[in-house]
This record gives C-alpha cells, structure tokens and sequence, in this order.
C-alpha cells in the first residue's frame, strides 16, 4: 500500500555547502525534473521549471513562461538540456537560453518551442539520441533514447509532437511530450544521469552507467520494476530522486510531495538493492557536492 501522505521534511538531506567555482562536479536540485550540474566552471541546466503555474491556471488557463522567477533563480548558465517537451520540462528552457546566451538542447520538439520564444539559431543544438556527443565547456553531454511513463490512466500525457511554431501563451497540453530522452552527462568529477520520466528502454542503456542517477519517481508504478531496472543497469553510486514535489506550488513555499507519490518507498527501494547506492533527497536550492 503506498503512502499516502505529502509531508517530506522528514525525508529531506542537510544540503551541502555551495560548491567554490573550480569544484570538479556539484548537482543543485530545483524541484519538479529540474538541477544544475556545476562541473569545473561549466553550469549545465538540466528540465529547469521555475513557472511553476497554480493547479487553476494549468487546467483552466493559457500559460507562458515567468521571466522574473527564471530572473531570480537562474545566476549563470552555459547550457540546458530538456529530455522530454513537457511544459514542465521545456517551458522555460527558452527563458534560460535568452537570459544567459545559453545553448538548449533538445529534440526537434524542444527546439521548436525555443524558436517560438526567440532563441536565437545558432544556440540549439538538437539531439537524436544516435550516440552523438556534444562537448559544453567541461561537460559532454549524450541523448539516450527513452519512454516517457505511462502515468495518467495507463496513457502517457499529451501525445504526439511539437512540429512547428507554439503560439503562446497556451493551453499546457500544447507542450506535448516529444521525443524522450535519459541525458547523460561526463564530468570531470564523474558520470550523471537524469531521468526525467520514469520509463526505461533497457536496450538503449545497455553499457550505459553512471556515478550518479538523477531518477524520477512520479509515475513510477506505471513502469514495471523501475528503480530495480534502473540500478541494474545504471550501476550508480549515488541515487537523487526528482519529480516528487507539487510542481505547482511556488517555490518560495515548503516542499510537499505529489499525493501518492510515496518518495518513503522509493528511498526503501533503491537501499534494498543489492548494490546498495546511497541516495539523497534534496530540498529546493540543496547542493550535493562530489
Ligand atoms: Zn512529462
């Protein structure tokens, strides 16, 4: 029976102190999917979502992205990387790129809506997921491909693909979902992956590892044996869960997790794997620091 309740403080690690600006690697949670990967000077944004839009205007309203939260949150940026076209994946990767001149990068659906907020060309960068790699200052940067989870009724939210120009504001179901990717980063002071849905092709991660697995939880049951799948073949040393908190409450307001989610049984589940990572649940702003 999975439980219930929304309360997380209980679940939350002391964050780190802020890494100094030469620290070989050091991950910044930001709620919904969204961290900071900070690796030897290089800052790679990974699903950053700082909209953040209340319950009544996602499902009754026409939403575009929040300049002044991006403004307050987002100090410095080289890149970012959305792995599915979601709004909250994508919806303010545009924001990022046109504030700090950062490159987005993304499938042709991501790539789209950032040519309709006005990115300029030169900085997309799509990605295919065919094992190319991109070189980001520190950073290389790899798309793998991936499922988004099926979590709504057994049906995966907003099908289909973004193919041309999003007029916005719009209706959140405008950001359909895109192609998926699992984005995995080499630093200089290890391996990350991030999986911003939770839905696995085994068969594209096989030799794919990393040191450290940024997992999502919510819609996890929709994927049979998820986190055990994940570590069997991620072989991480160092599980942060995302997609816990209600990405629709400000971030100014104290984390509460999506009813159901059960972020105490995930954490239950990645300690009782035979490899045995440490995971570590971070509050909004926390640092993890290698
Ligand atoms: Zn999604």
């Amino acid at each position: 029976m999975p439980n219930l309740t929304t309360a997380v403080a209980h679940l939350l690690h002391p964050s780190d102190t802020p890494p100094p600006p030469t620290a070989p690697l050091a991950v910044q949670f930001w709620g919904t999917a969204g961290f900071r990967v900070q690796a030897a000077g290089t800052h790679v944004w990974l699903d950053p979502h700082f909209s953040r839009h209340s319950v009544r205007e996602l499902l009754l309203g026409r939403i575009a992205p929040r300049e002044d939260l991006v403004r307050q949150s987002v100090d410095r940026a080289d890149a970012v990387c959305v792995g599915h076209s979601h709004f909250d994946h994508a919806l303010d990767a545009p924001v990022v790129a046109r504030l700090h001149g950062a490159r987005v990068y993304g499938a042709s659906d991501t790539l789209h809506w950032c040519r309709s907020y006005g990115v300029p060309e030169p900085q997309l960068r799509e990605l295919f997921g065919a094992g190319e790699t991109h070189e980001e200052g520190a950073v290389c940067i790899r798309a793998v491909r991936s499922e988004h989870s099926p979590l709504f009724l057994g049906k995966v939210p907003f099908p289909g693909r973004i193919t041309g120009p999003l007029k916005w504001p719009a209706p959140m179901s405008a950001w359909r979902v895109g192609q998926v990717f699992g984005l995995h980063l080499t630093t200089p002071g290890g391996t990350l992956y991030h999986l911003g849905s939770a839905g696995l092709v085994d068969a594209e991660l096989a030799g794919v590892t990393c040191d450290i697995a940024l997992l999502c939880t919510i819609g996890r049951h929709a994927t049979p044996r998820f986190v055990e799948r994940a570590l069997d073949l991620l072989r991480p040393r160092l599980v942060i869960p995302c997609h816990w908190d209600q990405f629709w409450r400000p971030l100014a307001t104290p984390r509460r997790q999506i009813p159901g989610n059960d972020l105490g049984g995930f954490l239950d589940a990645v300690r009782g794997h035979a490899s045995k990572p440490d995971v570590r649940v971070l509050d909004v702003g926390g640092w993890w620091v290698a």
